[in-house]
């Protein structure tokens, strides 16, 4: 079956989530991704491991590749029987010459879909607290390019009819031109005191707005650089009021998450939510143990066992994951009593139906070891300890001292991550980055590790530190690190909190 198809696909304005679901599809689906600029790299995630992408940028006036190139690259990768996922920054059809393309496909017939985005004109000005439209101002909008050449005899732009005729007024590709186009909507009647907004790199995180009205704006963004949307209109008085993402707590903040790979998408979906700029630096990675021979003993025995104690959700994946391989299933638990410490732990098994039975308050092994002599008597008890390979041995001696038989079992390694973001030493140091977060003491070791043991201490003052937790910052200590930050609860939210707390730590 013949699969060719390419989707010309709107990428939004630049906040990843500001995709269709539609649009995502598309990306998920792609056997190549060729795309723009102005599109978020990090939409590419989304695509399958072993995906073609190509970028062909579109920068200002250079070009990495021209359109007709563009046009032929995609005709070249359909025809060989590729699913080709085209995206463009904001929506394909608004100044985005995906008209173009889709006429070329027509051409060659190769089928084809065109999905929708947000264009920026509507996103940017909304993120920098102005709606394009509001009864009270104005019920006419329009979306004009801004990047003719004023030097051209007869301007394709009716500037008479559009300077008084349209209420919000949105130029694209307007930063070179805006004297020119702020004179012609003078000239041609807009009021000099009309309020204008330029927006640069709107809805992310490098977000800037300049405000100012139709005389001042020249000179008042006379520094910024494209790319930026003007919007002309008395709407823009509304972002005094309606500001919303540019006075998120966390907004121009930007936040490392050294957990793994696999366990960062939460953390950093709690800090986006805040307005961070969030950059994953997986210092550590979850790997299997050298052996399983020992989990597999244990498994097959679990009912010489009266408790299994659970201090990481790594821990209750990796026991859970083998047993289901052994194929098994929960009802061989019947009668172990289980302990978890940290809501994501216990989470982590409530998820499979089971009840916790013991639950410490606080997220160390010390109060473990505290809760269990609550809930029962330690001496004689068969204790099972799925850990990692660096797990303390803090809670294994302990209850054995109690009078506990106890199995430390090794179910998963901790080992060193490999981030892809190797310039983060000079973003640290630049002062692009404002706060490193650290989850466990290997998250600590690694990132020295990868770091350089020698920049660390150089780095305090430059980047606030936070941590989740005593045994963590201690660690952090040890090597050098001043913990600016701590959590007061000892879990992702917890950690959260604290950075909140501690805004006024983190300066730009
Ligand atoms: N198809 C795109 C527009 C492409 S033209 C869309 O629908 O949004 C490129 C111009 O779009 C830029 O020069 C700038 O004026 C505007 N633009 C796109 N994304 C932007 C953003 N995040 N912030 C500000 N302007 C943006």
């Amino acid at each position: 079956m013949k699969r060719s198809i390419v989707y010309l696909v709107g990428a939004g304005p630049g906040d990843p989530k500001l995709i269709t679901v539609k649009g995502l599809e598309c990306i998920k689906k792609a056997d190549v991704i060729v795309y723009d600029y102005l599109v978020n790299v990090e939409l590419l995630k989304a695509a399958r491991p072993g995906v073609e992408t190509i970028y062909v940028g579109k920068q200002g006036a250079s070009h990495t590749l021209e359109q007709d190139d563009i046009n032929k690259l995609l005709v070249e990768k359909a025809l060989e029987d590729k699913v080709v996922t085209r995206l463009k920054g904001g929506d394909p059809y608004v100044f985005g010459r995906g008209g173009e393309e889709a006429l070329v496909l027509k051409e060659y017939k190769i089928p084809f879909e065109v999905v929708p985005g947000i264009t920026a004109a509507i996103a940017t000005p909304n993120y920098a607290g102005i709606p394009v439209t509001h009864r009270e101002f104005t019920s006419t909008f329009g979306l004009i390019t801004g990047h003719e050449d004023p030097t051209k005899n007869e301007s394709s732009i009716d500037w008479s009819k559009i300077s008084t005729g349209i209420g919000t007024l949105a130029f694209y590709m307007g930063v070179k031109n805006l004297p020119y186009i702020t004179s012609q909507l003078i000239k041609h009647g807009r009021s000099e005191d009309t309020p204008v907004a330029v927006i640069r790199w709107g809805t992310t995180f490098r977000q800037e707005t300049v405000v100012g009205t139709l005389s001042t704006i020249v000179e008042k963004a006379k520094n910024v650089k494209p790319p930026a949307i003007t919007i002309v209109g008395e709407v823009v008085k509304l972002r005094d009021q309606l500001n919303w993402f540019e006075n998120k707590p966390l907004f121009g903040k930007t936040v490392v998450v050294t957990r793994s790979r696999e366990q960062a998408s939460d953390f950093a979906d709690r800090l986006y939510e805040f307005g961070a700029n969030v950059i994953e630096f997986p210092a550590i990675e979850i790997a299997k143990p050298d052996t399983i021979q020992l989990l597999d003993e244990a498994i097959q025995n679990i009912h010489s066992y009266d408790w299994l104690v659970f201090t990481s959700i790594n821990g209750v994946d990796s026991f859970f994951n083998r047993l289901f391989e052994l194929g098994k299933d929960v009802r061989v638990l019947k009668g172990l009593k289980i302990c978890a410490i940290g809501p994501a732990t216990a989470g982590g098994i409530e998820k499979y139906h089971i009840r916790v039975d013991c639950k410490p308050p606080k997220f160390v092994a010390e109060s473990v070891v505290e809760e269990l002599k609550n809930v029962t008597v330690i001496k004689g008890e068969r204790f099972l300890l799925p850990r990692a390979d660096i797990a303390r041995s803090y809670l294994p001696e302990e209850l054995q001292k109690l009078g506990g038989e106890v199995t430390d079992l090794v179910v998963y390694k901790t080992i060193m991550g490999q981030p892809k973001d190797i310039n983060l030493l000079e973003k640290m140091k630049n002062g692009e980055v404002h706060v490193v977060t650290f989850t466990s003491s290997s998250t600590v070791r690694n990132f020295v590790q990868l770091i350089g043991r020698e920049n660390i201490t150089s780095l305090n003052g430059h980047v606030q530190f936070a941590s989740i937790g005593p045994i963590t910052s201690k660690t952090a200590e040890e090597m050098g690190i001043n913990i600016a930050i701590k959590a007061e609860e000892y879990t992702i939210p917890g950690l959260v909190n604290a950075i909140l707390e501690n805004t006024p730590l983190i300066t730009k």
